[in-house]
Order: structure tokens, then sequence, then C-alpha cells
């Protein structure tokens, strides 16, 4: 596999620090993020000299995270024999297995482990480290899309020039800092999917709407906003991450403003939970939680328009089970007059994922390939099941997947997929 950047030969790698409290929301239910220690240079080898390493030893080999993973029946290597080839010192064996490309970094072994076990956000970035660093080769869209990253500072390819194409049309101002950097209340990090997808440029279009009606003081960092670079973390590509951290925490050094809030539930992660090693101190919220805790009395009066949904939410892995999320969006489509909410089989911590996260995003050809079935296929089914016309959605990733699902399994004519704001912005009567 091509490397990117690395840090020192690799002596360090990819790891949450302490997370950042002063987002400003209080998730309505607990979190399952770990309150790690500083552990930015965690390697496999030191891994036992941290409070987070020592955890692993309680293990009790009971299963949980295999059986909760929605791959583990194919994985060679769930988490549970991770850890067991771990003790036997036969982890060599691990890194050459493909095992963990199908690791989509869901958070549900980690929520349901008993011992608390930080999978998702310590051991299975360390191991899955080792495992892209011995392939012979990336899959090719991964490979792209890793690339793309480096060279334009989104996985698309596409220029940084056309970042804000989507601003000229969303119907009110937008101010970008470069262009008039006063002090600012949010720094609005748009996120890549949303700045160059059409249909997640319809998301970015309903934010700035709803920014608009509510008064928000918000600016974009236009052209100058990068990749926050998560799911690089996510299948190793730490020196990658470290690049894309170093040069949007330079960004945003050079604005005053008191928080950040981003339509990016990788990129709420990353600023949340990695960048605080590098020295990132700025409160961050997500859109959907900062609506809900910042403005809900006020979007109320302004959501005149009834909307004769049904309406689904798929709980997105970040959100949801990393984060605790699990009311806000259900609050914000339930102020919606004439929505009607309804509940897929699996919901909230037992939500399952789109797929896309871990580098999974890029991964459907291989996938395929193996003859697995894509997740993005088998929640839409699930959706389909409850009767809902709408699946609501609040990470920029789902709309692609659940999208380009619906097409393939011919539910066209059924079901659409709609950002909660886009439904907010829908609801407004200007
Ligand atoms: S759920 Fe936790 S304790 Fe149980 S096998 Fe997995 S890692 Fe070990
Ligand atoms: S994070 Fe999700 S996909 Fe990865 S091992 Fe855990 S349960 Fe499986």
């Amino acid at each position: 596999m091509k490397r990117f950047t690395s840090r020192a030969d690799r002596e360090v790698s990819a790891g949450p620090c302490a997370p950042e409290t002063a987002d400003g929301g209080t998730p309505m239910h607990a979190a399952i993020a770990v309150a790690a220690d500083d552990i930015r240079d965690l390697t496999l080898e030191n891994l036992f000299e941290t409070p987070d390493g020592r955890r692993v030893r309680t293990c009790i080999q009971c299963g949980t995270c295999a059986g909760t993973c929605p791959y583990g029946d194919v994985m060679d290597y769930p988490p549970r024999r991770i850890i067991a080839m771990l003790r036997a010192g036969m982890l060599e064996r691990v890194f050459t297995s493909e095992s963990l490309l199908m690791c989509v970094a869901c958070y549900a072994c980690m929520a349901k482990c008993p011992r608390g076990i930080a999978l998702t956000e310590v051991l299975l970035p360390l191991v899955k480290e080792q495992v892209f660093a011995r392939l012979p080769e990336t899959p090719p869209e991964l490979q792209k899309a890793l690339e793309n990253t480096l060279r334009y500072g989104n996985p698309m390819g596409e220029s940084p020039r056309k970042r804000t194409a989507w601003v000229k049309n969303a119907g009110v101002p937008i101010r970008t800092l470069a262009e008039d950097p006063r002090p600012v209340d949010v720094l609005w990090f748009v996120e890549c999917q949303n700045s160059y997808y059409p249909r997640g440029q319809d998301t970015a279009k309903a934010t700035a709407r709803i920014f608009h009606a509510l008064g928000v003081d918000f600016a974009i960092l236009g052209n100058e906003e990068k990749c926050a670079g998560e799911c690089a973390r996510l299948v190793g590509e730490s020196g990658l991450f470290d690049t894309l951290t170093d040069y949007n925490i330079a960004v945003f050094r050079k604005y005053r403003f008191n928080r950040i809030v981003t339509s990016g539930a990788h990129a709420y992660d990353a600023f949340k939970y990695a960048y605080p090693c590098a020295g990132f101190s700025y409160a961050v919220d997500h859109t959907v939680p900062y609506l809900a805790h910042h403005h809900l009395d006020a979007l109320k009066s302004k959501l005149t328009r009834r909307l004769p949904y049904t309406v689904t939410y798929h709980d997105a892995c970040c959100l949801g089970r990393h984060n605790g999320f699990y009311d806000e969006p259900r609050a914000l489509l339930q102020a919606i007059p004439g929505v009607r909410l309804v509940e897929m089989a699996h919901s909230r911590e037992n939500s399952i994922c789109c797929g896309g996260g871990g580098g999974g995003m890029w991964l459907d050809t291989y996938y395929k390939a193996k003859g697995y079935e894509r997740l993005s296929d088998r929640r839409v089914k699930e959706t389909v099941a409850t009767g809902a016309d709408v699946l609501a959605i609040a990470c920029p990733y789902e709309v692609s997947r659940f999208e380009d699902a619906i097409k393939v399994l011919g539910y066209d004519d059924k079901l659409v997929v709609r950002d909660v704001t886009e439904l907010l912005a829908e609801a407004m009567v200007e």
C-alpha cells in the first residue's frame, strides 16, 4: 500500500485525547466515548502503559463484541479474537488477514463491551494501521480517496476553489472569513460531502437558511477549509490525519469565533476527540445537537408548514453510539408539524451502521467482490419495513449511501432520504 506522510516511523499512532467538554451541549443520553488520557503516543508496544490499554487486559472473552458487530460473522478476527491473539503473542496473524477491512468503525462493539474497552477508539485503529501497512494493495477506491484528500483536501478530488460553489445558490448571504475576517459567534465547518456532492449541497443550503432565519452570527472558512481527516485516521493513515489536523488548526487560529459547529458527524468526532491531541481547544458542536440544545424553541415558532410525512431516523454511529445524541434529532423532527415519527427495528444504541465509516465509504467495490451485503442495503430494507416514506439522516455520508441503496433495491417510489436540516428548512415559511 502506498503510505502517506507518516509520523516518525509509525512511532505514534491514532487515538483520542481527552474529549473537549465545552461544547455547550450535553447529550440527552449517555455517550460511550472514553475520556481517555492523552494517548497521542500510544502504540501497540506501549498499549499496556495507559489506562485504556490496561483495560484491554480485563477482557473476559465473552464474545459480545463479535456478536454485536455487523460483520462479526464474516470477520476472521473480530475484537474478541484480536485480544486473544494479542494475549497469545500472535498478533502478526491478525495483521496479515484482511479481516479488519470489514470494520466500519461503527462503535457497536465498544458500546456493548461489558468491560468498557475502547475498541473502536483505541485498539482497532492501532491494529488496522498494521493491517493496511501490510496489504499488498489498498482497494483502489479507498486509495484514490486518500490520495485526493492529501492532494486536494477532499476525498472527491475536486478543486479546492470549488468548495464554495454552492454558496451563490444558497438563497441567503453567507460570510466567508477570508473575505470578511471580523470575529464571529459560529464558525460553521461545512465538511467535504456537503460542499461538493450535489445532495450534500442541499443540506448545506438548508443549514444556511436555518442559521439565517434564527439570526445565528455565522461564517464559513470557504476555500480554506479542508477535510477534517477522521476517516484517514480510522484506516490507519495517521500521518495524513496529522497533516490535515495541523492545517485546519492553523486556519482556525487565524480567526476569532466562539464555537465551531460542523455538519459533519465524522468531523465532529475528529474535532472533539482527536484534534485536542494537537492543541485544538475550541468548543465544538454538530449542527443537529447545536440546533436542539440552543435553538429548539425559536425553531418551533418558525416551523409553520405542515409536512405530512412518515419519517424514520437513522442514528449515525458517530452521533448516536459514540456521543449519545439520540433524542436531539428526534426532538427536531417532532417539532415539525405533520411529521409522524416511527422507529426501525434497530435504532438508537442498536442502530445498524450505514457502512460508510472507517473507510467503508470507499470499500463498496471491495465488499461486493467478496460477496458481502452492503450495510446501507440492509438498513434501507429495514427502513422500508417501517412504512416510512422519509429516511431522515444527520451525517453527510448517509445521503449518497442510502440513495444509492434505494436505487439498487428498487425502492425509488417508496422512500426518499432527507437530512434533518432539509426537513426543518422545508417546514419553515419565510
Ligand atoms: S465484548 Fe469486551 S469483554 Fe467481551 S470479548 Fe469483546 S472485548 Fe472482551
Ligand atoms: S467498530 Fe463496528 S464494525 Fe468495527 S469491529 Fe466494532 S462492531 Fe465491528
